[in-house]
């Protein structure tokens, strides 16, 4: 903790704001993740996915800490993009990025280690025998927020190196000089949320936070509101649990399409990743209303 004698520009007329954005602490955000996992798989009927998300969660938690230093978004590039209320990291510009493909060299040879179904071993050995141009258009697709349905098991593998690389590249932007983007855009990437919470966090209890689904940056977002259009009419939630429910889908009338929210003012250990692979039930249920779900998780979407 630093101390400094500069005013706190959050606290404006003695009222505290809540702060636009958190960025991720790479190793105990995937540490936390990893130990999520492992819970949930304690008793659900995804057991065995859950505990290679957690053993995955865990690599990239010690990826974070092994792999060279990421190179940090320049001084330059932050001020432009803060200009144009721009994200600062581009992530298109990351396609070919050597470093972002050593990571993924490195995430693919250790998870080659993991216990997994042959068709996820398949994939995993697909990725590491990829030549450039399919690398190239994994990576695409992954920092392009679009995974092919058809082609989920690869794409989780990519998508989970992305994560390290994204998650330890925001870590070196500065919160404070970040701008809100629009409604549901992530202000360090661009990226899609993958869901949100309320939070539980003294100082922000009960304010809204999206996750991002690509570098893991929570922003403020208004607590009734469309992640997708924007919307603030027409919204209603639905959840599994009639009582006390820690999730809920947030569905828009207007797009159709909803997103999740959980109520970490309830549950302190709801991970914006982990819970929602663990609520998929939800998933189901909102499957059958026929509307679109909105927030992106790459270990999802086979489902
Ligand atoms: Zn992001
Ligand atoms: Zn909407």
């Amino acid at each position: 903790m630093s101390t400094t004698l500069q005013p706190d520009p959050s606290v404006i007329g003695g009222v505290p704001e809540a702060p636009l954005a958190f960025l991720p602490d790479p190793v105990s955000l995937f540490q936390a993740r990893a130990r999520r996992f492992s819970f949930l798989a304690e008793s659900s009927n995804l057991s065995p996915y859950l505990k290679l998300l957690a053993q995955i969660s865990s690599l990239q938690a010690r990826l974070s800490v092994t792999l060279p230093p990421v190179a940090p978004v320049t001084v330059e590039r932050r001020k432009e993009a803060a200009a144009a209320a721009m994200p600062p990291i581009n992530r298109m510009a990351l396609v070919a990025d050597p470093q972002l493909q050593a990571t993924l060299s490195a995430f693919c040879d250790e998870a080659s280690q993991f216990e997994m179904p042959a068709e996820a071993r398949e994939a995993l050995l697909a990725v590491q025998e990829a030549d450039d141009d399919a690398r190239r258009w994994l990576l695409s697709n992954v920092l392009s927020d679009t995974i092919p349905q058809d082609s989920a098991a690869p794409h989780l593998f990519a998508s989970a190196a992305v994560q390290i690389h994204m998650a330890r590249l925001a870590a070196t932007l500065d919160a404070g000089a970040l701008v809100p983007i629009r409604t549901g855009v992530c202000p360090s990437c661009g990226g899609l949320p993958v869901s949100s919470s309320v939070m539980g966090t003294q100082g922000i209890e009960n304010v809204r936070y999206a996750s991002c689904s690509c570098c893991a940056t929570q922003w403020n977002e208004v607590r009734v509101k469309c992640l997708s259009c924007g919307s603030t009419k027409g919204l209603s939630y639905r959840s599994v649990e009639t009582h006390e429910a820690t999730v809920k889908a947030e569905t828009c009338a207007e797009c159709n399409s909803w997103v999740k929210i959980f109520y970490q003012v309830k549950n302190a250990s709801l991970d914006p990743v982990a819970d929602d692979v663990g609520s998929v039930g939800l998933d189901m249920l909102m499957k059958e209303s026929g509307k679109r779900r909105h927030g992106l998780n790459p270990f999802l979407v086979g489902y």
